[in-house]
């Protein structure tokens, strides 16, 4: 029975009996890393986290906090910008943080079906990588594949830069492996493509931010490598410039791999931070970086018109230089200061108006010092980021998701809702899809214990 006297204890007691003394940190010091998020935006306080090495360590771990009533907030990498993977900053309860880090197993890969089961505490990088060496390829690719995890990376339905490829990471599941908060275990890892038996509960799973269950393994689809590619940064004056140099500049017979675009003030901070000059002959408001798997060569690009400033890159040194401006944006606006980090999509025949204006607004707001719009062009998505804001300042944030929804489009992407825009998922979801959402979460979820505040206000 639990220590009524000392409930904390108590807990921490039972939990290192399942999973070992040394993966339960209730040492503030050591707790840091996992209460304050990536942007250093978020911040909580948990009772303590738990690092359990297996499903059924998890499911133990889950079964003990259920019993007693204790929220648990699951953690992979850290690296989402949404407050989803650490503690409310107020909570009547303090939760346990949940850290899948130790479920990193790399299953062996399929080379019939191209498949490959891995656990969810893997890192982006890890399973590329672990691909790559048995020759296949794995579709999803982010900045911050070095920490993000696969389980996290599920949790949120992560884009990145190869989603006009291969698509968002829920065309990547073929099966997943899940623990439910009274620590029953959900388990489809067959990895059979053609399997209609009834709800796709992976599919569920998959940007569930937590709030369902705990995701411990996945069966992911591979894909067979694309070869050698090209990449070209292209000045351009206007984003519906951007967006026409997508299409014209590369043939309908060559395959799109990659459509990127940042802003003047994005290339020179990610420059100054890289210590990489402008790379074009001509400043522009825009350059846009498009990736063509197309054998290794420029005929990738003839669509171009002959007065246009481009480089392209051939080799994968010269290739990482040109994506190293779009990929420094997050860490170039952060190391300013505590960044609003907004991402949002719309329908692609808006995203030029839809990007003006919100350029109109931030560059207007006058508590904003510097701010960037950039994004992940062939996706309709747009990240703002925006620099002078207090932390708990929002006005300018709902201002950016109140235009976004005008244009008809998504208040989060790719991040996720998580605690940042809880009470902004009116915008895009109607009322019906919300209470269909939350019965969905009560039944799962009865007593409410999995990462309360995240996804609903
Ligand atoms: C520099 C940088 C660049 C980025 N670029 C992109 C990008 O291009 N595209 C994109 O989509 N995102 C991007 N992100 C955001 C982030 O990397 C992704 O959201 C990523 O999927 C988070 O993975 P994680 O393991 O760090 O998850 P965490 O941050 O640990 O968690 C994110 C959410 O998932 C939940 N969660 C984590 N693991 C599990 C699990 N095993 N089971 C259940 N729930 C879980 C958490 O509770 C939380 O709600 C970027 C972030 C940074 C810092």
């Amino acid at each position: 029975m639990p220590d009524t006297a000392n409930p904390d204890a108590s807990l921490a007691a039972a939990l290192s009996a399942i999973v070992g003394p040394e993966h339960v940190l209730t040492d503030p010091a050591l707790m840091e890393q996992y209460v304050v998020d990536w942007s250093r935006r978020w911040r909580g306080d948990a009772l303590l986290v738990v690092r359990p090495g297996s499903t059924d360590d998890v499911a133990a771990v889950l079964r003990e906090c259920s019993r007693r009533g204790v929220p648990v907030v699951p953690q992979g990498g850290n690296t989402g910008l949404v407050g989803g993977a650490v503690p409310a900053s107020e909570a009547d309860r303090l939760p346990v943080v949940l850290s899948t880090r130790r479920l990193d197993a790399l299953g062996e890969v399929d080379h019939l079906s191209g498949q490959v089961t891995v656990g969810a505490g893997a890192t982006l990088r890890d399973v590329q990588h672990h691909a790559e060496s048995a020759g296949w390829h794995y579709g999803v690719d982010l900045a911050a594949r070095d920490s993000a995890t696969i389980g996290g990376t599920v949790a949120t339905n992560a884009g990145g830069i190869h989603v006009v490829a291969f698509g968002m990471t829920r065309l990547q599941i073929v099966g997943i492996e899940a623990v439910l908060a009274d620590g029953t275990v959900l388990s489809h890892l067959a990895g059979m493509l053609k399997d209609n038996t009834g709800y796709d509960l992976g599919s569920l799973l998959c940007g569930s931010e937590g709030t369902l269950g705990v995701i411990t393994a996945v069966r992911l689809r591979l894909h067979r490598p694309v070869g050698r590619t090209s990449v070209a940064l292209i000045g351009a004056e206007s984003y519906a410039e951007a967006i026409d140099l997508m299409s014209s500049a590369v043939e309908p017979s060559v395959r799109l791999i990659a459509a990127e675009v940042t802003d003047e003030t994005g290339m020179e901070l990610a420059g100054r931070l890289r210590g990489l000059g402008w790379p074009l002959e001509r400043r522009h408001p825009l350059v846009v970086l498009l990736e063509v798997a197309d054998g290794g060569d420029a005929s990738g690009f003839t669509g171009l018109s002959d007065d246009a400033d481009v480089v392209v890159g051939l080799d994968t040194s010269e290739q990482a230089r040109l994506w190293s401006y779009r990929e420094g944006q997050g860490e170039a606006f952060s190391a300013l200061g505590v960044a609003h980090k907004l991402d949002v999509s719309v329908p692609l025949p808006s995203l030029a108006a839809c990007a003006d204006e919100l350029r109109d607004i931030v560059g207007a707001w006058p508590t904003v010092e510097h701010f960037g719009v950039f994004g992940h062009l062939a996706d309709g998505n747009i990240h703002v980021e925006m620099i002078g804001p207090d932390a708990d300042d929002l006005a300018v944030d709902l201002a950016v998701l109140e235009c976004v929804a005008r244009y008809g489009g998504s208040v989060s992407a790719e991040h996720g809702v998580g605690r940042a825009k809880a009470g902004e998922l009116h915008l895009c979801r109607t009322p019906e899809e919300i209470t269909a959402m939350r019965a969905i979460k009560a039944a799962w979820d009865p007593v409410g214990l999995m990462n309360p505040g995240v996804l609903f206000a």
